[in-house]
C-alpha cells in the first residue's frame, strides 16, 4: 500500500474546523485524499493545514442541524469534484445536564447534529457510492455509543443511535464495495472536552490540572487522552484495502473505558 493510497479520492469530514474532525481530515489528506471541510468558526487555519499537505481543499459552512443545508453541502462537493468517496460523520456537540433540567432545544440540537445529520449525509452520498461500487462511511460515535454516563442523556441517546445507524448502513451495503463503521473515542482533549474540564475545575474549586486528572481517573483506566492523530490513523485504516470487509463495527479507542 503506497503512502498516498487515497490519491484521486475525495473525503467530506463534517465538523472539521477543529478537534477530532480536523485531525482525521489531516490524516486522510496525508494519505492523498482531497478534503471537503465543514464546521463553525474560522476555517482559515484548517484550509491552510490541508492545502499544505499538497491536496485540494474546499469549505462549506452548512449547519448540520438543517437538512436543506446538508443537501447543499453534499451537492456542492459532488458538483465540485464529481464524487464523494469517503464520508466522515464527525460534527457533534455536548450538553451536560440532568434529564429534568435538560433544555428542550439543547436536546433537539444534540440529536440533530450528533445523529440525524449522519442519516442525511449517508442517504445523500450512498447513490454515488453505489454507482462506483466503492465508498467508506466512518461515523465518529463515542464510548458513549456503547455505555452511558449520568447527565448526558441526549449525547448518549444520539451516540447509541449512531452506532445503530452504522450497523444498518453496513447491512444495507454488505454486498458492495461500500463499508460503514463507527469509531468510539474515550476522552480526547479538544474544545468540547476542555469545556467540561473547565466546568469541573470551577464547580469543585480545583486547578485545571487537578480537574483534568480527576476527569480521566473517573472513566479512563489508561489515564491518557486519545489523540486526534490516533483516531485519524484508525480512519485511514478503515479506508484502506485491509478494511474491505470490516463492516458495522463500533471500534472503541478509549484507554480501557468500556472494558470495565
Ligand atoms: P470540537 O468542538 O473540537 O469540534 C466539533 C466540530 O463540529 C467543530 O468543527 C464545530 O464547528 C462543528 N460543529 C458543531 N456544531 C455544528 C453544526 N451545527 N454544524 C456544523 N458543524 C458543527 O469537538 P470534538 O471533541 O473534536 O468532537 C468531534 C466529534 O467527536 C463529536 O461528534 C464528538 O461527539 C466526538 N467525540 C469527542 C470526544 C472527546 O473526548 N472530545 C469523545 C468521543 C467522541
Amino acid at each position: 500500500m503506497s503512502d498516498k493510497f487515497l490519491a484521486g479520492k475525495t473525503a467530506l469530514v463534517t465538523g472539521s474546523t477543529s478537534g477530532i474532525g480536523l485531525g482525521i481530515a489531516k490524516c486522510l489528506a496525508e494519505a492523498g485524499a482531497d478534503i471537503a471541510l465543514n464546521g463553525f468558526g474560522s476555517h482559515d487555519q484548517a484550509m491552510h493545514d490541508i492545502q499544505s499537505l499538497g491536496v485540494k481543499a474546499i469549505f462549506h459552512g452548512a449547519d448540520m442541524r438543517q437538512p436543506s443545508e446538508i443537501e447543499d453541502l453534499i451537492h456542492t462537493v459532488q458538483k465540485t469534484w464529481g464524487h464523494i468517496d469517503i464520508l466522515v460523520n464527525n460534527a457533534g456537540i455536548q450538553h451536560v445536564s440532568s434529564i429534568e433540567e435538560f433544555p428542550i432545544e439543547k436536546w433537539d440540537d444534540v440529536i440533530a447534529i450528533n445523529l440525524s445529520s449522519s442519516f442525511h449525509t449517508t442517504r445523500l452520498v450512498l447513490p454515488g457510492m453505489r454507482e462506483r461500487n466503492w465508498g467508506r462511511i466512518v461515523n465518529i460515535a463515542s464510548v458513549h455509543g456503547l455505555v452511558a454516563s449520568a447527565n448526558k442523556s441526549a449525547y448518549v441517546a444520539a451516540k447509541h443511535g449512531l452506532v445503530g445507524l452504522t450497523k444498518v448502513t453496513a447491512l444495507e451495503t454488505a454486498t458492495t464495495g461500500i463499508t460503514c463503521n463507527a469509531i468510539c473515542p474515550g476522552w480526547v482533549l479538544t474544545p468540547l472536552v476542555q469545556q467540561q474540564v473547565d466546568a469541573k475545575a470551577q464547580a469543585m474549586n480545583l486547578s485545571v490540572a487537578e480537574a483534568t486528572k480527576l476527569l480521566l481517573s473517573e472513566k479512563e483506566p489508561s489515564m491518557q487522552f486519545t489523540t486526534p492523530e490516533e483516531l485519524g490513523a484508525l480512519a485511514v485504516f478503515l479506508c484502506s484495502t485491509a478494511g474491505n470487509n470490516v463492516r458495522g463495527v463500533a471500534w472503541n479507542m478509549d484507554g480501557g473505558w468500556a472494558a470495565q
